[in-house]
């Protein structure tokens, strides 16, 4: 079966008052985009993959923004979230440190990578450019004000990268998780060593109590449908029972290779609606080498 080519078909879908989805589609390298208007700005969530789909996702900002000046974030360096960024030159693009270094040390690496992955995924990428912010914050958490509405970026540092960065509405308690949090969708662990291992399942671990404290009524995911709060305790609990049972098998001394096939087919059988299951793999083995 070959996957559908990754293009933002989606419409927006208002989650909030005045706060936009649009939804992946459940196509894989799609992420779910957001809106979020003020009175003065309108905040965009993730640019999706490519020059072709930043138009796209930039078109329909605009259309719901009109007038209003825009702001960009992205919730992580990795392509399909943040590569269709040169669609928005009429944006203030901002990001936070760890997100930026992390960019600069990888962004080509991972263009080059991701143009193996087939030509529907190389087209989108025909034309891409690296585009810098405009704005960066050192800290955890900035605060963004579109003209009665606060928009609070925050980040906890290395967990599914090395600069994750969620984007919280405390008034309307809505929540974009980018990929620390897929709902019906096996967790990314980008474990690709010895290029890449920058990601640590335990601190990933507390990242997610910390956004369920945060007492989010709608969480959008990096991929898959919006929901509530479970969508975040789900995630939780499957990283949480990969690393146990990863770490139980490590202890009786069950090669890695042996525990992959093993789990893989367990996590499988128990979600069997979930997609992107060849992630249970480098799940194992990032929760074996640390
Ligand atoms: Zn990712």
């Amino acid at each position: 079966m070959t996957d559908p080519a990754p293009v933002v078909n989606g419409t927006p879908q208002e989650v909030a008052p005045g706060v936009y989805v649009v939804p992946d589609g459940r196509v894989p390298l799609v992420p779910n985009v957001g809106s979020v208007l003020g009175d003065d700005a309108a905040h965009v969530v993730d640019p999706a993959m490519g020059p072709r789909n930043g138009g796209r996702v930039h078109q329909l900002a605009r259309e719901l923004a009109g007038g209003r000046r825009l702001l960009l974030t992205i919730t992580h360096f990795h392509p399909e979230h943040g590569y269709g960024a040169q669609a928005f030159r009429d944006a203030t693009i901002v990001v936070n440190r760890a997100q930026l270094d992390e960019f600069h040390d990888k962004a080509a690496g991972y263009l080059e990578m991701f143009r193996t992955f087939g030509p529907a995924v190389a087209e989108q990428l025909e034309g891409v450019e690296l585009v810098e912010p405009d704005e960066v914050y050192d800290g955890d958490v900035h605060v963004l004000d579109l003209g009665g509405r606060r928009v609070e970026l925050r980040t906890w540092g290395l967990a599914h990268t090395r600069g994750d960065q969620v984007v919280w509405l405390p008034e309307e308690r809505v929540l974009f998780t980018g990929d620390l949090v897929e709902e019906r969708c096996f967790a990314i662990f980008p474990y690709f060593p010895p290029e890449d291992a920058d990601v640590d399942g335990e601190r990933w671990l507390a990242v997610l109590e910390r956004l369920e404290a945060l007492g989010p009524a709608v969480v959008v995911p990096g991929h898959g449908g919006v929901g509530g709060v479970e969508v975040v305790e789900a995630a939780r609990n499957y990283i949480a029972q990969l690393r146990d049972e990863s770490q139980r098998l490590r202890a009786e001394a069950v090669p890695v290779d042996a525990a992959v096939e093993q789990l893989d087919a367990s996590f499988r059988a128990r979600h069997p609606d979930w997609v992107q299951p060849e992630w249970i793999g480098f799940g194992v083995r990032h929760f074996y080498a640390s």
